[in-house]
């Protein structure tokens, strides 16, 4: 079966790749010539993903499926949310997005967060969606080198240490993304 992967974010490939079983051959943008920014203009998680998922099935005629996430900080009122891409402005760094938190965080004691992702799969019309959270804790600190985006600064509960400091192995096991990919996994081979 094939299926577009509505991202160009190597990173996601990278952990959808390792998760998805191979009777899944997965397409890439560039594959089908997309080669537009997609639009995410939705003020939720969810219909960012199925606004990503719609517009590669509508104008390129592909079964696919798309993922957005999320980064929600309890003391920030569930900031960045839906802004984690540009938190700190249009340039979407991950270091500033990174330095934002951690100066809106100084001196806050519940340092509680989640990372929520949500996967819109469409097969010939129908969405699916899937959704993953993990709950952890931002740190004081940026520390690893895996990873991506707020990686650095995530400790998920049960772990002594952040996302960066894992191999993608290990983060998949536990992580946002992981639950929602292992989800559409086993809709996709039962
Ligand atoms: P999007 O799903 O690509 O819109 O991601 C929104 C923001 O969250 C971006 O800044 C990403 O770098 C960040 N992000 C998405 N997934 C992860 C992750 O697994 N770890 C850390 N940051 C992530």
């Amino acid at each position: 079966m094939h299926l577009v992967s509505a991202t160009n974010n190597a990173n996601k490939i990278k952990e959808i790749k390792q998760l998805l079983p191979s009777s899944i051959q997965l397409l890439s943008l560039q594959e089908i010539k997309c080669l537009k920014d997609i639009p995410e203009t939705s003020p939720t998680i969810k219909g960012n993903a199925i606004q990503k998922a719609e517009y590669v099935y509508k104008n390129y005629g592909y079964n696919c499926f798309a993922d957005d996430t999320g980064l929600v900080i309890n003391a920030l009122n569930g900031e960045p949310g839906v802004y984690s891409a540009r938190y700190a402005g249009e340039q979407k760094n991950a270091n500033d997005n990174m330095n934002l938190v951690l100066e809106k965080l100084k001196g806050i004691e519940n340092r509680d967060a989640r990372f929520i992702t949500v996967i819109a799969l469409i097969i010939d019309g129908k969405t699916t969606c899937f959704e993953g959270i993990v709950e952890g804790t931002i740190t004081l600190e940026k520390s690893g080198s895996e990873g991506f985006g707020y990686d650095p600064i995530f400790k998920p509960n049960g772990f002594d240490i952040t996302f960066s400091e894992m191999d993608l192995e290990q983060k998949n096991k536990i992580s946002h993304r992981g639950k929602a990919i292992s989800q559409l996994s086993n809709y996709l081979t039962s």
